[in-house]
């Protein structure tokens, strides 16, 4: 090294990244959530996939020891094999794998349910009379498939009530970055016929921008949440990432969104 200059001040300290970003409007509420970013440890990515036959967590110690500062106990976390359908599955009491599924609910205090994304949209839905929540995976297939709504039905089966809910989306691919084509496109006019193309700028040859932001923000509020109750950062992965994974970039990382009942 050579050219160093001496200075009487010590350098800055380097910021360090976050690990772990939260909802606001949830931890106002009292509750715990958070989700993980690249820089947080021992989060296994998707080359380590979560199946029936692979029972170890997706969280090792030093995730754990990370999210206990959110007030996340992951010795108790519920997580499932994730295959972009709209099947619900109960949290099983003890926390571990839940099956095949892409909803997860719980009625259980401090029991944290986790779902993995890399661009794709995890909510969290939230109803603190029952207390009851939901967290759900959602990419393009499951918002044709309904997840969002069947997110909200199935809480309504725990005692939730739809104006009851609390609402947040967690960092996904935006509309700046989501370019889609058939069969995209056509699956999402069948499932949603004379609605998909509010959600939708075209682009030439056929091609579109999609937001799923959108989509699913109109399908909550049909479902019966009050818009004012849903926290989108409108956080995008594909144009954030020195802090987020995203798939469409080459990434094989997972971000985990996580949220756990007072
Ligand atoms: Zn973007």
């Amino acid at each position: 090294m050579f050219g160093t200059t001496l200075t009487a001040d010590p350098p800055p300290p380097a910021r360090q990244p976050p690990a772990y970003l939260t909802f606001a409007s949830l931890t106002a509420l009292g509750l715990p959530n958070a989700t993980t970013t690249r820089h947080c440890p021992g989060v296994a990515s998707f080359a380590e996939p979560i199946s029936a036959a692979n029972p170890v967590s997706p969280f090792n110690a030093d995730a754990i020891r990370t999210l206990r500062v959110a007030g996340l106990d992951l010795t108790r976390v519920s997580y499932a094999k994730q295959v972009h359908g709209a099947e619900v599955a109960r949290a099983p009491a003890g926390g571990g794998f839940a099956g095949a599924a892409d909803i997860l609910v719980t009625v259980e205090p401090h029991a944290p349910l986790a779902i993995f994304t890399a661009d794709c949209l995890a909510i969290v839905l939230y109803d603190p009379e029952v207390p009851a929540l939901a967290a759900a995976h959602v990419g393009w297939r499951g918002t044709v498939r309904g997840v969002a709504q069947a997110a909200v039905a199935a809480l309504g089966r725990l005692g939730a009530r739809p104006e009851r809910l609390y609402a947040a989306i967690a960092p996904s691919i935006g509309p700046c970055c989501y370019e889609v084509d058939e069969p995209v496109t056509s699956e999402l006019a069948r499932a949603y016929p004379g609605r998909w193309e509010a959600w939708v700028t075209p682009r030439q040859a056929g091609r579109v921008m999609l937001d799923l932001w959108t989509a699913n923000e109109a399908l909550l509020r049909e479902a019966g949440v009050d818009p004012p109750r849903v926290e989108n950062p409108r956080l995008c992965t594909a144009c954030h990432l020195e802090m987020l994974y995203s798939y469409r970039r080459g990434h094989r990382g997972r971000l985990a969104t996580l949220a756990a009942l007072p």
